[in-house]
């Protein structure tokens, strides 16, 4: 693979909806092998089906691959290249290919097709026209004449893969209306790139024969191969768009961060050496080879991935996490934004960073502190206030809160002890009740630290109301 002097990858996503993990994944394969062999990676938006592409889709790709950190580094051209930029050359091509007798036309309807087909042995086209001297005209489609032979494809992934041409029928470059197809266009574009490594989706491996072929027609030698196997879910189907969360734009939206997703994304079907998953982008960009791609499906685990970003988000620096959170408390929050209290936040900010998963989880952890009342999930109240013992443990509650002088974490917990050693509960069982009257919910941050930042008059009013209602 070090072979080639200045290598060039690319990216080749086509823009029909969101964008989708395994995507993500191809790209950063492209770019860390950019970057590790000191090549160039180009990005080219395959925008040529005009019926399934939209604008915003192509806009998602690039700001999603930017979050990332994945961007077209050509310093002979910024990109992203657009391949319906390129017809008159996929076209061009194609009459060449026509001149020197590398491909021909054909009028046959699909109809008529598949009537031959039926009549003969092998299924599809069967060359009809591969000698009939047709001249371009409307509604005849370009055709590749494939010679006979085998094609090898050295795969970096799948190793020798053989493909027997008889198994490949005349493929249609030109349309009937003279527009280009995809493997057309796909090689034509890959050749004037100079694209040296085609690393992509193993889907496009049947692909590969007939793209070789025509790299080969077109005067030059093939490019390294590198198919990558699809991701599957937990029942071990393919990931889809429409079963599975698959959008990298909603995972960035929940507030998964970029480099947890990121390390996540590389070690499906690959691992940095040594036992360790959770490594920094430098052990990746220097680590990372196609040859130690596992051939086997992957498998996306959304609880894995979770798992990864919380480790992330426990390693940032305060700095980083209060940064980081700021987008979620602006964004759909509960409270009147001049209720927002950044001291009061940024005092909670380190009790609420352990028991996070996502960054989107922080507005429900703090938001009864921005808010006259706090909102109250109803199944755990009702969980909580279900017995009589609960809201007499409460009035304990509130009685013994009552009386304290200093309104401190460690005082706060010892008069709760005591309260509920008396009624022989221990602490968890004490300050169930307390914790729902004043956030709502049965989980948040450390419960004391909580009632202080709070302080002593919200919080007497909360367990006072929360009382009354439980009565
Ligand atoms: N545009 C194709 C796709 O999105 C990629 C083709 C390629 O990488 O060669 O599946």
């Amino acid at each position: 693979m070090t072979d080639v002097a200045s290598p060039r990858f690319r990216f080749a996503p086509s823009p029909t909806g969101f964008f989708h993990v395994g995507g993500a994944r191809t790209a950063l394969y492209n770019w860390a092998l950019a970057k590790r062999t000191g090549g160039t990676f180009v990005l080219r938006i395959e925008d040529t089906d005009e019926a399934r592409n939209k604008p915003e889709w192509t806009q998602g790709i690039i700001d999603a691959l930017a979050w990332i950190g994945v961007r077209s580094d050509d310093p002979t051209f910024e990109g992203p290249y657009f391949q319906s930029s390129y017809a008159d050359e996929h076209t061009a091509a194609a009459h060449r290919l026509f001149a020197e007798g590398r491909a021909y036309y054909c009028d046959l309807t699909t109809e008529q097709i598949q009537e031959r087909s039926k009549q003969n042995s092998k299924p599809g086209y069967d060359g009809y026209s591969r000698d009939r001297g047709l001249e371009p005209g409307p509604g005849r489609v370009l055709r590749f004449r494939v010679p006979e032979g085998t094609t090898v494809v050295d795969d970096l992934v799948r190793g020798r893969v053989e493909f027997a041409h008889e198994t490949i029928e005349d493929f249609v470059l030109l349309r009937g209306n003279g527009s280009p197809m995809f493997l057309l266009a796909n090689v034509v574009d890959d050749v004037s790139m100079r694209v040296s490594h085609v690393v992509r989706a193993e889907e496009h491996l049947p692909n590969t024969p007939k793209q070789q072929m025509l790299w080969q027609a077109l005067g030059h030698g093939a490019p390294v191969w590198a198919h990558v196997p699809v991701l599957v879910n937990e029942q071990r189907k393919k990931l889809s768009k429409r079963r599975d969360k698959v959008a990298l734009e909603q995972f960035r939206d929940e507030g998964y961060l970029s480099e947890a997703m990121v390390n996540y994304l590389m070690t499906l079907g690959w691992a940095p050496h040594g036992d360790e998953e959770i490594v920094p982008w430098s052990r990746i960009e220097a680590e990372f080879s196609l040859e130690d791609v596992n051939h086997s499906p992957a498998f996306f685990d959304p609880k894995k991935l979770a798992a990864f970003n919380g480790e992330y988000i426990r390693a940032m620096s305060l700095e980083q996490f209060v940064e980081a959170c700021a987008p979620f408390l602006t964004r759909d929050v509960p409270w009147p934004a001049e209720r927002f209290d950044t001291t009061v936040f940024r005092a909670i900010a380190p009790l609420a960073q352990t028991r996070m998963v996502t960054l989107n989880e922080i507005v429900a952890l703090v938001d009864f502190f921005f808010l006259d009342v706090p909102i109250i999930d109803e199944s755990a109240w009702s969980k909580t206030f279900g017995g009589a013992e609960s809201v007499e443990m409460l009035d304990d509650a509130i009685a013994a809160f009552a009386s304290i002088s200093d309104w401190t974490a460690e005082i706060l917990k010892t008069s709760l002890e005591s309260a509920g050693a008396a009624r022989g509960l221990r602490l968890g069982k004490a300050q169930a009740p307390v914790r729902v009257a004043v956030t709502g919910r049965t989980v948040g941050p450390p419960l004391f630290e909580s009632l202080v930042l709070l302080g002593r008059d919200k919080t007497m009013a909360r367990l006072r109301a929360a009382s009354e209602r439980a009565r």
